[in-house]
């Protein structure tokens, strides 16, 4: 018997009826950089509302919690905790970056990256996911290990995969191959979404983890499909897939089941409207527009997934129209819960793109999990399953 991501755990901390929104909506405001102004186009006025100025007009937002320009790294990580338990507790989630390029969407996510991670050695990398700077990405992994590390290494097993949604094509981040076509999705009788050669890896420790996201990185970096300028322009997914083992029990009945659940991370590609420049050749230009078409399209869909899922009169949810959300469908439906870090600029020269995202924003966050069963809890996994060692003896034949 398995269950998937239905949060079936009870003897955890968290009390499901207290995580009734599903979607929860946390603002981040980057600092002001230094070849920025200081002019103030957003105000914080509380814990949870956002003065927008606007010539002529100002308006307030609400959202769950803003963090300004001061928080850092732990105060982000905090908000999170409800989806890192909730995981643990059998529930699937799933944690986005969304904002326009340079809002802090990998900051967040993975720590201070400003130099390219292909130019680094290991230990520089290592040095950025183990810092004080660190994202949210590594302190799950070390969360999460040290949660589990309290448990009975039989009674769980945790994998992760790594991939990239770039111009609708799919490519796995732990294959340091060439991927031309990208990898297929398939979809099974019963509905579940799958990318079958997507590489999954068994880890039993932090080192291990850390050690196979740096190979992750690496690739994103430089992989042959995937130029450094390109990684705004890509979704990047990392998955975290506990099986875990559970007892039931009550006075007529015994018995031992499997449940799943997925945490993903996910940094999605610049929300910007960028303007195409003239002094491209036409290559590059159609280059951009393709780029630019997938992403408005993946990221529209998105939204209206998110819309669809508020709505209780839709039954419909538009999961099809992009690959993004199709490899989420699991994640966003059923009792799945969402969280979106919306990342934006404290500029004035960003003014309209930041609106544009704070509406997202405020669209996004009126979707309340209502406890309907929509086609739920698939789980996007694969059958290539791999230990460690397996993996170490894989990317050796990569390099
Ligand atoms: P995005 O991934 O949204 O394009 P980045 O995360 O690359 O944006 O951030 C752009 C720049 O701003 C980077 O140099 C990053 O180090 C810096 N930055 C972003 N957020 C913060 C923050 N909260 N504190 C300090 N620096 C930040
Ligand atoms: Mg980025």
């Amino acid at each position: 018997l398995q269950k998937k991501g239905q949060g079936l755990l009870q003897q955890n901390q968290v009390d499901e009826t207290e995580l009734k929104d599903k979607v929860s909506i946390i603002i981040r405001i980057r600092p002001t950089l230094t070849n920025e102004l200081q002019e103030q186009f957003i105000r914080q006025v509380d814990d949870s509302t956002l003065k927008i100025m606007r010539p002529g007009n100002s308006l307030h937002m609400k959202f769950n919690s803003i963090l300004p320009s001061a928080s850092n790294q732990d105060d982000v990580y905090n908000l999170t905790q409800e989806s890192i338990l909730s995981f643990l507790n059998g529930t699937n989630n799933t944690i986005f970056a969304y904002g326009q390029t340079g809002a802090g969407k990998t900051y967040t996510i993975l720590g201070d990256h400003s130099e390219n991670p292909s130019q680094l050695n290991n230990e520089k990398i290592l040095s950025y996911l183990q810092g004080q700077e660190r994202g949210i990405l590594p302190r799950s992994l070390y969360q999460i290990l040290s949660e589990l590390s309290k448990r009975d290494q039989e009674d769980y097993r945790l994998y992760i995969s790594f991939f990239e949604v770039y111009n609708e094509k799919i490519y796995d981040l732990f294959n340091g191959r060439d991927q031309k076509d990208g990898l297929e999705i398939r979809e099974s009788k019963n509905g579940d979404v799958q990318i079958p050669d997507l590489i999954t890896v068994e880890i039993q420790n932090i080192d291990q983890a850390l050690d196979i996201l740096m190979v992750g990185l690496r690739n994103r970096a430089t992989g042959s499909t995937m130029a450094n300028s390109k990684s705004s322009r890509s979704h990047s997914i990392f998955q975290i897939l506990l099986q875990q083992k559970i007892k039931i029990k009550n006075e007529t009945y015994e018995d031992e089941i499997v449940i799943e659940s997925i945490l993903r991370i996910v940094d999605l590609a610049g929300s910007e409207k960028f303007k195409i420049p003239h002094d491209i050749s036409i290559e590059e230009k159609q280059t951009r527009i393709d780029e630019l078409t997938c992403i408005n399209g993946s990221l529209s869909t998105l939204g209206h997934c998110i819309s669809a899922l508020i709505d209780k009169n839709r039954t419909h949810i538009p999961f099809r129209n992009s690959k993004l959300t199709r490899v989420l469908s699991d994640s966003l439906s059923g009792n799945g819960k969402i969280t979106f870090i919306v990342c934006i600029s404290p500029s004035m020269s960003s003014s309209s793109e930041t609106f544009s995202t704070l509406q997202f924003a405020n669209r996004a966050k009126r979707a309340v999990l209502d406890g309907r069963n929509l086609r739920a809890d698939k789980i996007a996994q694969n059958k290539r399953m791999i230990d460690y060692e397996e993996y170490a003896e894989l990317s050796k034949a990569y390099a």
